[in-house]
């Protein structure tokens, strides 16, 4: 049996048959753009006749050494032969002839692909023909030079210049903007001019024969396959290079008939902000490419409703149906004819995240789609971007239109920025400060020593590295919009001074960054506030609240985190790391105090002035939230880190110690000397707690057992914050958490201080507290002991950063420093195992510590804290894992809320819900016929 090379759009039926009924092959058979026309033609919807030849053909045309396929020239006669019988127009006859567009289409929408070719079957005797049957020589005319432009340049490939060139002479000598107002005359003399063109460039005639002008155009489709710009196209987007493209032969309509024609493009909801309106531009009496060319200002589809309402009403009704058909917004070309409605082309289309959002939500409440579909539309990267200030739309577009785009790098970490031009990280830090006014700050690349100006600042911008380079993992970690590796930007350390081009910026100067997509301007772009009160992702979040089993809390420090993350729907907090508090200025010298203390006495004595501070922080956690777990770690990081740097102090000694020989009256002496000796103290003191290693040396818990009277301080302000809300009618869960474990036994003395103190502090309302004692989980010993562990702790928390460092044997710092960009480039590494929980080594640990601690201890609560408990795959890990839940920062929430309600709709196990049937496979392939 010799192979079927062309389907009419009505033969939707027989393509599907060859495809075992599967939507996805039909897709690949027809391409995506044909297997949608066909659709439309089963769905009753008015498209212009034609038929699609197969990707199959393609293929055998370009396997055979680009000669046609047997048979195929034959199909084609008789395809178009149908044509000629549905519309009663023939092929190149003067008297009523038919003309064609013809329409690459692969199964996936590729740039690179040839481009349409509108008007085929013209020649100077139709031309004479059109123009009598319409009465209307200019519009004869016209599609004629169209059809002489568009083959010279899409088929043959002549550039487009020369007939521009001619246009623009003719606009010239008329005094007129558009080739519209051209004459008849003009036309005439444009056709002779373009044909001439076409013979000097190709050495031939223009082809007269318009089944000649119909087979060059179908092979130049043919082989654009093989194009430079298609085959890297596929390259980049992982787009197999056999599939081959289909081509589209197609009846022509005309937009361009006067004006109760016209052409345009509709999406069926707003693509900027998903309201359920028809959203669009049109043109009356254009033809296709002239809306998208910009050649004409547009209007809106507004004014369509008012002058032409009825046809306005018919397309929102087709509009409507498509919608249901493909259960997702519409992108639609349409073309109005002598007042006659035609759809030439729809597609799902492409819309921002808050459009996402509300779209997803509206079509669930028109019953076209599930909750469970809603959720699965919308993807963590669009929930995300909810929560960085967007610039205004519009006047970013002035912002271009003025110039003042400089470049674009990469976007690495979503949200817009404005902010005054810092050149390092102490200044930024500085201005932020004293100027109180944002700052940027602009690097060549960052290191760790930035950190501190990068958090200073509103936003990143480096000159070098890529999407892994230290400024974006630290931007993205804390959710600053960042730039990165745009090469075009010279940065002059010296003399303070950026250059992009032509255009010099001072350090101070104003600049704009979007994160989200890569793009730098010059001066202020006006911002909006993040929504996170947008009703429709509420309710999104809220059907993802119902369908996940993960918990999702927040790592917060201070309760106006808390405040915020329970807004954005923590449901409690996974992690509180008290030394953040430590840190804060005003009581860094008590902390300090505390350290140096060469008495026990001196000691208790700061740690008492530390007390109310620590119970006012808690106090204000348990009021955040209400009711819910707060998890709050005890001091973990070695004391050091709240002393000066050693070699700040030896500086500062040394310095003093000259001032001190050139001083010359006693009372310079004695302050001198006074701060001599609280200095050199300092550095004792310094020295004493130096370690070789300090990640692994004296801290966590074993700090704790070292110092107990930390411990003991800490837990005192917990149980007294705890009674002081209870007292407020508040209800405190606060959950005591010992870190950095590797032994059960470490947990015994920590155990007995707090139920010691629980007993001294709340007394007879010991029992109306509910609270829980559990540890960390971050080094291997401890999860591999697990069981034991769990004799002592009531909950575990992975502490996944550090488990991961010390599973890897791995220290972050230094690693994405040193080797573990070049372990990802090189692909030893597929992913950075401290954004992506490793499934293999880490994730393992997880399972059979889970396992083990549950045997031990049923019911005891598991999960995680750390960066990982804000991405999607990590989370869906935990999800498989079966932990209780993930805590992440307050601004991955919402993220996190989505991810696990994604995970379980991704189980493939899942017989809880019933599947959906995948949109490949929607029923009503060939129903609603007619
Ligand atoms: P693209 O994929 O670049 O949108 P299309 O094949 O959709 O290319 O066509 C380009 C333009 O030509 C569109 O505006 C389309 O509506 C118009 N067009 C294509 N075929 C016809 C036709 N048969 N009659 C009228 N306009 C057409
Ligand atoms: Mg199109
Ligand atoms: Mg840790």
């Amino acid at each position: 049996m010799s192979t079927r090379w062309i389907y009419a759009f009505d033969a939707l039926e027989a393509a599907s048959e060859r495809c075992g009924g599967d939507w996805n092959e039909v897709r690949g058979l027809l391409g995506g753009k044909g297997a949608n026309l066909a659709d439309m033609t089963a769905l009753g919807i008015p498209v212009p006749p034609g038929f699609t030849i197969t990707s199959d053909a393609c293929n055998a045309y370009l396997n055979v050494g680009e000669n046609l396929p047997v048979g195929l020239a034959d199909d084609l006669t008789a395809a178009l032969k149908i044509v000629e019988q549905v519309t009663g127009k023939t092929f190149g006859d003067p008297r009523n002839p038919l003309l064609l567009s013809c329409r690459s289409g692969a199964k996936f929408s590729m740039p690179g692909m040839m481009d349409t070719v509108l008007n085929i079957g013209l020649n100077d005797g139709v031309a004479d023909g059109i123009a009598k049957l319409f009465d209307d020589r200019h519009f004869a005319l016209d599609s004629y030079r169209r059809l002489i432009q568009m083959f010279s340049t899409v088929v043959m490939g002549i550039p487009d210049e020369p007939f521009e060139e001619t246009l623009r002479e003719f606009r010239a000598k008329r005094g007129v903007e558009s080739d519209g107002d051209l004459f008849e005359d003009d036309l005439e003399s444009i056709v002779d001019g373009f044909t001439k063109i076409f013979r000097n460039r190709t050495g031939r005639d223009f082809p007269v024969d318009p089944m000649e002008q119909l087979t060059m155009a179908v092979e130049a489709v043919f082989r654009s396959w093989n194009g430079r710009r298609a085959i890297a196209y596929r390259n980049a987007a992982g787009i197999s290079h056999d599939l081959g493209t289909a081509v589209n032969v197609q009846t022509m309509v005309f937009g361009n008939l006067g004006p109760d024609s016209a052409t345009g493009v509709v999406v069926s909801r707003n693509a900027t902000t998903g309201e359920p309106a028809l959203d669009g531009d049109f043109l009356i009496n254009a033809q296709g490419e002239d809306v998208v060319a910009g050649i004409r200002a547009t209007r809106t589809i507004e004014d369509l409703k008012r002058e032409m309402p009825e046809l306005h009403a018919q397309l929102e009704r087709y509009a409507g149906r498509l919608e249901r058909h493909h259960r997702d917004m519409q992108d639609i070309e349409f073309t109005i004819e002598h007042g006659k409605m035609w759809l030439l082309q729809t597609r799902n289309g492409k819309r921002t995240a808050q459009a996402a959002v509300r779209i997803a939500v509206d079509l669930v409440s028109d019953a076209i789609i599930t909750k469970e579909d809603a959720l699965m539309r919308v993807t963590p990267e669009q929930v995300e971007f909810f929560l960085h200030p967007q610039f205004d739309s519009g006047t970013k577009a002035e912002a271009v239109k003025e110039g003042r785009l400089l470049t674009v790098g990469l976007n690495v970490s979503p949200g817009a920025a404005v902010g005054i031009a810092a050149l390092d990280a102490d200044l930024a830090e500085l201005w932020a400060k004293e100027r109180e006014e944002p700052v940027i700050l602009v690097r060549p690349e960052t290191k760790p020593d930035d950190v501190h100006g990068m958090l200073a600042s509103a936003g990143v911008l480096t000159s070098s590295g890529g999407r892994t380079s230290h400024a974006a993992l630290v931007a993205r970690q804390f959710g600053k919009p960042a730039v990165v590796g745009a090469h075009k930007i010279a940065l002059d350390l010296e003399a303070r001074l950026i250059t992009v081009g032509s255009t010099v910026i001072n350090e101070g100067d104003w600049i704009s960054l979007d994160g989200t997509t890569g793009e730098l301007f010059l001066g202020k772009i006006q911002t909006t506030l993040p929504e996170i009160d947008d009703p429709w992702l509420m309710e999104l979040l809220g059907w993802a609240d119902d369908v996940r089993d993960l918990d999702v809390w927040t790592n917060a420090d201070y309760p106006a985190d808390a405040v915020r993350a329970f807004k954005f729907g923590a449901n409690g907090i996974g992690l509180c790391r008290t030394e953040h508090m430590f840190f804060d200025q005003s009581r860094l010298p008590i902390v300090q105090r505390m350290i140096m203390a060469s008495t026990d006495a001196d000691r208790a004595d700061a740690l008492a002035e530390l007390l109310p501070l620590q119970r006012s922080d808690f106090a204000g956690l348990f009021r955040a939230m209400d009711g819910k777990r707060v998890i709050i770690r005890l001091l973990d990081p070695p004391l050091h880190e709240f002393l000066p740097n050693q070699d700040d102090l030896i500086r500062m000694t040394t310095d003093l110690k000259i001032r001190l020989m050139r001083a010359r009256d006693l009372a310079e002496v004695n302050a001198l000397v006074r701060e001599l000796e609280d200095t050199e103290h300092i550095l004792a003191g310094v020295e004493a707690l130096r370690e070789s290693n300090p990640m692994l040396g004296l801290r966590g818990v074993r700090l704790a057992i070292l110092l107990p009277e930390i411990p003991e301080m800490q837990i005192r302000a917990i149980f007294e914050a705890a009674l002081q809300v209870l007292e407020e009618g508040i209800t405190p869960r606060p959950g005591i958490m010992i870190p950095l474990i590797s032994d059960s036994a470490e947990l015994d003395p920590m155990r007995e201080i707090v139920d010691r103190i629980a007993v001294e502090v709340l007394g007879e309302r010991l029992h109306e507290i509910d609270f829980e004692f559990g540890t960390m989980i971050e080094t291997p010993r401890a999860a591999i002991t697990a069981a034991a562990v769990a004799e002592t702790a009531e909950f575990f928390s992975f502490g996944t950063n550090d488990l991961t460092q010390m599973t890897f044997g791995i220290s972050r710092d230094d690693a994405e420093k040193a080797f573990l960009m070049d372990y990802l480039r090189l692909g030893v590494l597929s992913t950075n195992p401290f954004d992506t929980l490793d499934r293999d080594g880490v994730g393992a640990l997880i399972r059979s510590a889970v396992e083990a601690g549950r045997a031990a201890r049923p019911g005891i609560h598991v999960g995680i804290c750390g960066e990982h408990g804000g991405d999607p795959a990590s989370i869906a890990l935990c999800d498989e894992l079966g932990l209780d839940y993930v805590s992440c920062s307050p601004l991955r929430v919402p993220v996190a809320r989505l991810a696990a309600a994604q995970a379980v709709l991704n189980r493939t196990d899942r017989a809880d819900v019933e599947a959906n049937p995948p949109e490949e496979l929607r029923e009503g392939v060939f129903a609603n016929a007619g």
